[in-house]
């Protein structure tokens, strides 16, 4: 089976609620049949996001989640409030949550494990640091990231996740991995998933790059044998996500 592209577009805590369904709106008609577009949104636009999806194949993804189903967790929402309105993704794990808010490789497999069961997909974000990389640590560090995460998540469940590899150092910074580099790790990934499950877990899981993801780079990443579209932040943010997504 072909996997589809997926192309994520994190807009992290940027764009206000009204301005949300207009700039989705821009959007239609203009990417390729066969990509799925995800617009995962701040917590306060989701619902405004999931209106402005009706009608496409776009689909919405939040930022986060807590991984417990409800209780007293102030200011948490969890994967079934997410599930309940509408949103198909969460994106978990990401590198400003693991430096900002001292998410762990363990809360990532909780957080995944809750998306799972609630039925949501969780794009798991993975990735070494510049010193990781100059110490020539990069596989090693991604893989225990990706095992970690997955710790106890069956087959059955781990078909319906997406891995995205995001170098830290290329996040936001304009310093992109080369192709090469990013299908390395990627393919790093999937070796592993065969080894932890097998190869047809392996041929099926989505793994995306994302790092300074433009519309300039996109097609030559997101068409190396490993990498199955990205994770993009800065550019998703423009009319330039078009040229992104259809790469
Ligand atoms: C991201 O937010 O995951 C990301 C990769 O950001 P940027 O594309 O801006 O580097």
């Amino acid at each position: 089976m072909e996997r589809k592209i997926v192309v994520a577009g994190n807009w992290k805590m940027n764009m206000l609620p009204s301005q949300t369904g207009e700039f989705i709106a821009g959007f239609k008609g203009k990417f390729k049949d066969d990509r799925q577009v995800v617009f995962c949104v701040p917590a306060v636009s989701l619902s405004v996001a999931v209106e402005a999806v009706k009608g496409t194949n776009y689909a919405v993804g939040a930022q986060n989640l807590h991984e417990k189903e409800s209780g007293a967790y102030t200011g948490e929402i969890s994967s079934q409030m997410l599930a309940d309105m509408g949103v198909k993704y969460v994106i978990i794990g990401h590198s400003e949550r693991r430096q900002y808010f001292g998410e762990t490789d363990e809360g990532v497999n909780a957080k995944a494990q809750s998306a799972l069961g609630a039925g949501l997909i969780p794009i798991i974000c993975v990735g070494e640091t510049l010193e990781e990389r100059n110490k020539n640590i990069t596989l090693e560090v991604v893989r225990l990231q990706t095992k970690v995460a997955l710790h106890n998540i069956e087959e059955k469940a781990v078909k319906n996740i997406v891995i995205a590899y995001e170098p830290v150092w290329a996040i936001g910074t304009g310093l992109t991995a080369t192709s090469q580099q990013a299908e390395e790790v990627c393919k790093a990934i999937r070796d592993l998933l065969a080894e932890l499950y097998n190869d047809s877990v392996a041929k099926a899981v989505t793994i995306q790059y994302g790092g300074s993801v433009n519309g300039k780079n996109a097609g030559e990443l997101f068409s190396q044998p490993n990498i199955d579209g990205g994770l993009v932040g800065g550019a998703s943010l423009k009319a330039e996500f078009v040229d992104v997504v259809n790469g």
